[in-house]
């Protein structure tokens, strides 16, 4: 059984204590203490990290009532040494900030909305609670807040000591079952929870306590929050990014929340406008290329090499050039990369399939699709020309002999 220092005192952060044993775990080594700083991974809250005589602890785990301090590297030390251990102070003192943030929080959803906490889970980044209002608004998490912050102002003790199972009234969390002592953390006369975790001194510590946003899990919401130091970078990103951003759009802060709404409309009636004005010169191009085609027994061959056009352009012009019937599409763009699309009216009996196979194989591709139309691509733009007139002289010959 680890003797548990941090149980005692949550700030510190430099102990000695007696190897018990060292043995391998996975692909890793475990070291088990006598006594321990460390806290292991429990409740919901991350274990502390640190080094063991220059050995770096990655993760702690707890494993019945034995610490395991876990380590990739393989101890120089081993069961009867003593050692000299440090854990990382600002990582154990964020997790503090969570912690306690989490019961100031707890309690305050209770206050404010009469709703408990189903559950919690305290992470290196963010920190969620469970709280059963499935509804909740931004009013309602700012009122909670609100008051989880006062009692922050107000730096009010945290409080931990033992106590049997019924000597304590008004405890927020349920009693574990299983033990007859329990320890109790009380942020004065707010809040009391049977817990093992590690907690700061005064409420003031814990900084600003924030929800950032919450999601509905079946008959709860998911709330996301920080406190402290992780607040503080939240906040330092958000205000980098809307300070810019406002800039960049040359108004202020305030005004972001109306002109962005604004924009997006503006985009959507602007992507709008632009698709319109596509089909409208797809159709110009048709008249203008249907102007220029040569006419074969009767079918008309638009062959041409429209240099700055995308594939998905091309494939418009040549639909609606095969909308006319007695039509066949001989289309190419791109400048990097070539795209070819080949298509003719329901009327004409030529088998595109044909024409863009040898048209791909002269510009270095390849191509397919269905007898009536069909899309390639190559690596030469360059012989554009001289493949749409390979393919050309196929569809003349398809044409006659039909
Ligand atoms: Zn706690």
């Amino acid at each position: 059984m680890t003797e548990l220092l941090y149980q005692q005192d949550s700030y510190r952060t430099e102990f000695e204590a007696r190897v018990v044993a060292v043995s391998p775990r996975a692909d890793k080594y475990a070291i088990e203490l006598d006594k321990t700083c460390f806290y292991p991974e429990a409740g919901g809250q991350p274990s502390d990290t640190g080094e063991i005589e220059g050995v770096r602890v990655e993760g702690v785990v707890e494993d019945e009532e034995r610490v395991l301090h876990l380590t990739s590297e393989r101890p120089g030390f081993g069961p009867g040494d003593g050692v000299k251990a440090s854990i990382d102070r600002v990582r154990r003192l964020i997790n503090m900030q969570q912690h306690t943030g989490q019961h100031v929080l707890s309690q305050a959803f209770l206050r404010v909305l009469g709703a408990a906490t189903v559950s919690s889970r305290l992470g290196v980044e963010h920190s969620t609670i469970d709280i059963a209002a499935p509804d909740l608004t931004w009013e309602e998490a700012k009122a909670t807040e609100d008051l989880a912050n006062r009692i922050g102002y107000e730096n009010r003790p945290v409080e931990i000591f033992e106590a049997g199972k019924d000597e304590v009234e008004g405890l927020r969390v349920k009693m574990p079952v299983d033990r007859d002592v329990i320890r109790v953390v009380e942020v004065k006369d707010f809040d009391k929870s049977p817990c093992g975790g590690t907690h700061t001194r005064t409420t003031g510590e814990i900084g600003p306590i924030k929800i950032l946003r919450w999601e509905r899990v079946r008959d709860a919401s998911r709330v996301e929050f920080v406190c402290g130091m992780l607040a503080m970078e939240d906040y330092y990103w958000k205000s980098r990014f809307i300070v810019n951003l406002a800039q960049d759009l040359t108004t202020k802060d305030e005004g972001l929340p109306e002109l962005i709404p604004e924009m997006l409309k503006e985009r959507k009636e602007l992507l709008k406008q632009v698709e319109g004005l596509r089909r409208d010169l797809a159709g110009y191009r048709t008249g203008d290329l249907l102007a220029g085609a040569r006419d074969v027994a009767g079918v008309r061959i638009v062959s041409s090499y429209l240099e700055e056009g995308t594939p998905l352009e091309i494939r418009e012009i040549a639909a609606a050039l095969t909308r006319n019937p007695g039509t066949v599409a001989l289309l190419a763009s791109g400048r990097e990369k070539l795209h070819l699309v080949f298509s003719r009216s329901a009327d004409v009996g030529a088998d595109m399939r044909k024409a863009i196979q040898a048209a791909c194989e002269v510009v270095g591709g390849k191509g397919g699709g269905r007898a009536d139309v069909c899309q390639g691509g190559g690596k030469h733009p360059g012989k554009a020309p001289e493949a749409l007139e390979e393919a050309e002289q196929i569809v003349e010959d398809m044409i006659r002999n039909s």
